[in-house]
């Protein structure tokens, strides 16, 4: 069976590696430029979070805690995964990063004032769900927590440890990844851009690439991240597959001589966004020196921005240096990374077969794509191989009706907060007056007001949806 894949990300590398793992006959051609512009995978942590990703609300429905159960699984999978990556690309993968991936874990998730209180609704969220799901953790005095120096307003004065919740350097694991992959024998790389799919009597019949080839194999696999929608539309396609949107966000990389991270330290989320995050991508003892990510930003747009703006840098370097550590400021800045997070409109994943009988969908993974890798890899490769997934995949069927998760006032409640914790993040400071009050309002009476334009009188749209529909690109 050959099995050609579109798109060279977490996802298509590691369903690649799943497929030639399960079936001693199977055959990947993966089609994807090198430089792998707007690369989700190559600007996240990447954190290996669930615990830590917990906000107010987030284990309401039946789905939603199907979702967190599969976060666990993925928890539990990556250090046999990573393993495996490792003994896969041998040494070679030594030559191609200089360093082999590590697997390592142990995040602190510091409770601060640097926003407003959903920070707190958060962290007890946080610690809500390590209680019930029985999940070691620690209670740290914020003064313990290696590598933290905050500037004095803003430290933190709770702080929980999760010791199970790890993290990885990506552009280690993409590069093994594509070692083990290429060294395997039955992989091929097409160092080109699918333009669209040949298609015709309810078949896909091969990718046609940017450069005028035609790739053809058995079955087709679209992992191309926030470009599906653009590629399924470009190829003519009416499929009916929700929109994909470029969840823009722009992450950056430090180099910290004699304050290296040895664990990831990160804030609950808050603002539509994953709050401040900072992971160790290397650590080099003798030297005491080491890389350090920062992230992340989050813009959703209908179309792919490809460079930070300077804003964007700023408020990373800034929430880096006031929340994590003050000696920041003397770090090198070393990387600035874009990567375009697939966000569909229902902001879920997009998963499994479609209604052309060989064609494939992987995309909408958001904001943890790479922590899911290992059972969506594992998943996927049993319905690409004509096998069973387990039942509950059946939830994020590509061509469902996107899921409506929210209740109205739920979905605006959150806007309201997620909102007012961005302004207060990005240094709102009001004056003593019913100020705050009255922006709360205003915020909601315009959420309440798009709701009824767009006739959404008995769900919530997702908060950052709301200017999707608000400007026209997503329709109820
Ligand atoms: C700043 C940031 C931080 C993040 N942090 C985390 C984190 O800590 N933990 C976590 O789990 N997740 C994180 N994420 C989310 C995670 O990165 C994504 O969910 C995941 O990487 C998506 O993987 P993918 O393979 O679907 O897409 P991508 O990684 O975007 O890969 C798609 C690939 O397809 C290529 N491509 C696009 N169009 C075409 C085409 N027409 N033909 C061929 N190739 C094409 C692209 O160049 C790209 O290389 C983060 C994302 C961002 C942006």
């Amino acid at each position: 069976m050959h099995i050609v894949i579109a798109g060279n990300g977490i996802l298509a590398q590691s369903i690649a590696f799943e497929l030639i793992h399960r079936h001693p006959a199977a055959r990947v051609t993966i089609v994807g430029k090198s430089d792998r512009i707007g690369s989700a995978t190559l600007a996240a942590a990447a954190m290996l979070n669930s615990f830590a990703e917990i906000e107010k609300g987030a284990l309401e429905t039946e789905f939603d805690r199907y979702r967190f159960e599969l976060s666990q699984k993925a928890a539990r999978a990556w250090p046999g995964f990573a393993q495996r990556i490792i003994d896969a690309a041998g040494s070679s993968s030594f030559s191609a990063t200089g360093t082999s991936p590590q697997f390592d874990s142990g995040t602190f998730v510091l409770n601060n004032a640097a926003a407003d209180d959903l920070d707190d609704e958060n962290f007890e969220a946080i610690l809500a769900a390590l209680r019930d799901y029985n999940e070691p953790h620690a209670f740290v005095n914020p003064g313990d927590v290696p590598n933290y120096q905050p500037e004095q307003r803003y430290r933190a004065l709770r702080c929980v440890y999760i010791e199970r919740e790890g993290w990885m350097n990506p552009g280690q694991v993409v590069s093994s990844l594509d070692e083990a992959l290429r060294g395997s024998g039955r992989v091929v790389f097409e160092n080109d851009n699918v333009f669209r799919l040949v298609h015709g009597n309810g078949r896909v019949t091969g990718f046609e690439s940017a450069s005028g080839k035609t790739i053809v194999g058995d079955v087709y696999l679209l992992a191309t991240g926030a470009t599906l929608s653009d590629l399924l539309a470009a190829s003519g396609l009416a499929l009916p597959i929700q929109r994909v949107f470029y969840g823009m966000g722009v992450s950056i990389k430090i180099r910290s001589v004699g304050h290296p991270h040895t664990h990831c330290v990160r804030t609950p989320n808050r603002g539509l966004a994953c709050g401040v995050y900072t992971a160790p991508h290397s650590h080099d003892t003798a030297s005491r020196s080491g890389d350090i990510l920062i992230g992340a930003t989050n813009l959703i747009s209908p179309e792919p921005l490809h460079a930070a703006r300077v804003a964007n840098v700023e408020s990373l370097l800034k929430a880096a240096i006031q929340q994590i550590n003050t000696h920041f400021y003397r770090a090198e800045l070393t990387q600035v990374n874009v990567g375009w997070r697939p966000t569909s409109l229902d902001t879920q994943p997009l998963l499994g077969k479609t209604s052309i009988d060989n064609l494939f969908v992987a995309s909408g993974t958001k904001r943890d794509g790479f922590h899911m890798a290992p059972v969506i890899a594992s998943n996927m490769s049993s319905m690409l191989l004509g096998e069973q997934p387990e039942s509950g995949f059946s939830w994020f069927d590509p061509e469902r009706k996107p899921l409506r998760l929210l209740t109205r006032q739920a979905a605006v409640e959150k806007a309201v907060r997620h909102q007012m914790s961005a302004a207060y993040q990005h240094g709102f400071t009001p004056p003593t007056s019913r100020m705050p009050d009255l922006i709360r309002q205003k915020i909601r009476d315009d959420v309440e007001r798009l709701h009824d334009d767009v006739g959404a009188h008995d769900w919530g749209i997702p908060p950052e949806m709301l200017d999707m529909y608000r400007y026209g690109h997503a329709r109820a």
